[in-house]
């Protein structure tokens, strides 16, 4: 397995040097329209895809690369071209990767193709965990799956919230509790395959930021899926339940579906919120060497130019911790101090500081739309409740650290 190496090699910085090309020729120019439209940006995808950039070969092959560096590289440089724009890219890939983590080979092999689809016919995908009544707290899922034996298939009945894509993708993962007695463990993952009865999209949500991308309720009435369906497959659930009930008997504490695709893709989520800071960072260093007030460039004055290295510093701690978190996943080191989750945490809130600070160096300006920072602000703000809340993300650390179970 590779060492920790906290720098690209050429061959990864040509990839990158072509992931920025597209981010700032195609992506930067559409960004403001598409954030102004709240719809989902089709032709910038469409290109994407014709370019190779959006396809599971890319993702694949960055996914697998054994620096573990791959996928937040070219995170970052997507974010960094446009946030909202880049959810619509990369937002496939939270469903994706919960049929890496959670499908049998055959399953990965016949659904996530289907997930991409091709440059001549695009296809995307959702990942549905969330509901009304469970965001943090996913032992509150109501969504139910019930085996009809007869028919070997599952039933899915339930409403999902915030699903990124929901509704409009081609395929769907569910998340639904299959045996409600083991709370967050008696949950399992189903693929809903394209056109299945009874999927359908409830209200699209109007957001705050990352407008371009797609956010909307799914609702599932009497979904009938095929057994082949349930991701791992039923032997796997059944032995997994029958652990969970074993554990739950004796008091202890186990992971489930969701909660593993999460922990997967945490320092990608890291890597999307350092793309958002490092654009936001570079608008303001720009805009600082040149705005003049009183004789001279703002940048001279120290509470100016301090921000400025408090933010580039801020930036790269976070790059570093994502780095490491992505390396740690990909080399198969546990996270026994939660590195996913403190990556996520301090990328995300890095995010937040350093576009507002983005905000203040711009003066006026800043507060325009004639100016991207106060997009990139808006679509900062997410990073610190998707994918587990800021709250949650210390949560998961505090445990970690302590070993105690911190409420
Ligand atoms: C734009 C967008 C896209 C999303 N995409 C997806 C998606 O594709 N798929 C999906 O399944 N979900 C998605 N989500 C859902 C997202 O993961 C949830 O919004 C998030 O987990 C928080 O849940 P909640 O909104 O219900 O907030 P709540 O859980 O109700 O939290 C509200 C507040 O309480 C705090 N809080 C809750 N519990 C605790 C605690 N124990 N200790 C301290 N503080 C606590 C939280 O940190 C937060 O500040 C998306 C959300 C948004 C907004």
């Amino acid at each position: 397995m590779a060492a920790f190496e906290p720098e690209l090699s050429d061959e990864q910085e040509t990839v990158r040097d072509w992931i920025h090309g597209f981010a700032a020729e195609v992506m930067r120019p559409a960004a403001a329209e598409w954030d102004e439209r709240e719809e989902f940006p089709w032709p910038v995808v469409r290109e994407a895809a014709r370019i190779g950039l959006y396809s599971l070969d890319f993702y694949a092959r960055q996914f697998f690369d054994p620096t573990g560096l791959g996928i937040p590289m070219a995170m970052e440089e997507l974010f960094w071209g446009d946030a909202g724009l880049g959810l619509a890219i990369t937002g496939t890939g939270l469903a994706a990767v919960s049929v890496f983590t959670n499908g049998t080979d055959e399953q990965i092999g016949t659904w996530v193709p289907q997930m991409y689809g091709d440059a001549n016919d695009v296809k995307i995908a959702a990942f549905c965990s969330s509901e009304p009544d469970a965001g943090s707290d996913v032992s509150a899922m109501r969504t139910r799956a019930r085996y009809d034996g007869a028919k070997d298939e599952w039933v899915i009945d339930g409403v999902k919230a915030w699903a990124t894509n929901g509704g409009i993708a081609d395929v769907h993962v569910v998340v639904a509790v299959v045996d409600p007695e083991l709370g967050a463990r008696g949950h399992a993952s189903f693929v809903v395959p394209p056109g299945t009865p009874g999927l359908t999209q409830g209200q699209k949500f109007r957001k705050h930021g990352i407008r371009a991308s797609h956010t909307a309720e799914v609702v599932l009435q009497g979904v009938r899926v095929p057994g082949h369906c349930l991701l791992g497959g039923k032997d796997r659930l059944d032995e997994r339940l029958a652990r969970a009930r074993e554990r739950a008997n004796g008091g202890e504490r186990s992971g489930n579906a969701a909660m593993a695709t999460f922990e997967a893709s945490r320092p990608a989520v890291g890597a999307q919120a350092v793309g958002i800071a490092r654009a936001a960072y570079e608008v303001a260093l720009d805009y600082a060497r040149t705005r003049v007030q009183f004789g001279r460039p703002i940048i001279d004055n120290q509470g100016v130019a301090f921000q400025l290295a408090d933010m580039r510093t801020r930036v790269d701690a976070a790059r570093l911790l994502v780095w490491r978190a992505s390396w740690m996943a990909t080399a198969g080191r546990p996270f026994t101090a939660a590195e996913g989750s403190m990556s996520k945490l301090f990328a995300g809130e890095t995010a937040k500081q350093v576009t507002a600070q983005a905000m203040q160096i711009l003066g006026g300006n800043g507060y325009t739309r004639d100016y991207p920072v106060e997009r990139m602000h808006r679509d900062a703000a997410i990073y610190s409740v998707f994918e587990g809340t800021s709250e949650i993300q210390r949560l998961v650390i505090a445990r970690a650290i302590s070993g105690m179970p911190i409420r």
